[in-house]
């Protein structure tokens, strides 16, 4: 399992990284939680630049993931966080939030 920090509090959820059973690799990313009115699920915005060639120009891009919200975590909207790629949970989740970062932007 990756090197990830502990939160303080404990879940029974089994799809939790931390007190479950879900194993979390591949691609680690940060974002931003712009909707937690899922029953643990939230929605994450990542923003990156992209660079058009033709125009010699970065164009501000953004890309929604939805990823698992274990109890423990609790993410609400607004709040910084890093998630890392599991197995498919969901259609659309194959991603859990593992950190809320609070105070790095
Ligand atoms: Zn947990």
């Amino acid at each position: 399992m990756m090197s990830l920090k502990r939160p303080r509090e404990g879940c029974d959820d089994p799809n939790c990284p931390f007190h479950g059973s879900l194993s979390v690799r591949g691609r680690l990313l940060e974002g931003t939680v712009v909707s937690d009115r899922m029953e643990k699920s939230v929605v994450i915005t990542i923003d990156y630049t992209k660079y058009y060639p033709k125009y010699e120009r970065y164009a501000r891009m953004s890309s929604r993931i939805t990823a698992h919200n274990p109890p423990c975590i609790g993410a609400h909207r607004g709040d910084r966080v890093r998630i890392a790629e599991c197995r498919p949970l969901s259609k659309t989740k194959s991603f859990c939030v593992v950190e809320k970062l609070e105070g790095e932007v």
